[in-house]
């Protein structure tokens, strides 16, 4: 994990949003290998392993065969600039160290990636999180792809929704979302493109 997404992680317990302490035991060049994050609020301990953060044993995404090639999907999530972080939800990390460069200077997040995905090694860009909900704040990251199984699962998108800063984007496959914070800008070969409204 890049220590750098300390900052932008929340316990992922139905209370208040709040930070998450590292305690790291291992870290090398900014990424975190081994350590935990303890909850302020309900005392929970989550651990870092091999650079993963196990948040819950999430099942790995069912199929993950890559839908978009990595242009298609930086052209969605439409990212003008350098900075910030991306969140990639299941089969959606497939396409990383191809969108790693197609979105320079953008930290990529990802979530529940399928079993076996082949990362650069020793890549700060890269935090893998295993968890049934997004543990990030609200309104911290700059666009959300969910992948399969994922964008048309509701509890997701309306999570999605809400991490996303106000005016960016989530992409999803699967069905139209209907969360109201999301305006939904288009769709076209079982991917939606949606905006978070300000409002939300
Ligand atoms: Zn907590």
């Amino acid at each position: 994990m890049f220590i750098e997404l300390t900052d932008h992680l929340r316990c992922p317990e139905p209370h208040e949003e709040q930070y998450l302490v590292l305690l790291p035991d291992d870290v090398e060049h900014r990424i975190v290998r081994r350590g935990e994050l303890g909850c302020p609020v309900c005392g929970r301990i989550y651990h870092l392993r091999d650079g993963v953060v196990e948040f819950a044993a999430a099942a790995a995404p069912r199929g993950s065969a890559a839908p978009l090639d990595a242009a298609g999907l930086a052209a969605l999530v439409g990212l003008g600039g350098p900075g910030g972080y991306m969140v990639l939800v299941g089969s959606a990390a497939d396409a990383a160290t191809e969108l790693a460069a197609a979105v320079p200077g953008v930290a990529l997040v990802l979530v529940n990636p399928p079993h076996g995905l082949a990362l650069p090694p020793d890549a700060p860009a890269f935090s893998v999180l295993r968890a049934s909900t997004l543990p990030l704040k609200s309104r911290s990251m700059r666009a959300v792809v969910l992948g399969r199984g994922f964008g048309d699962a509701p509890a997701w998108v309306s999570d999605a929704a809400r991490v996303v800063l106000p005016g960016l984007r989530v992409v999803g496959e699967g069905g139209e979302p209907s969360d109201n914070g999301l305006e939904l800008l288009a769709t076209a070969g079982g991917w939606w493109v949606a905006a978070r409204t300000s409002s939300a």
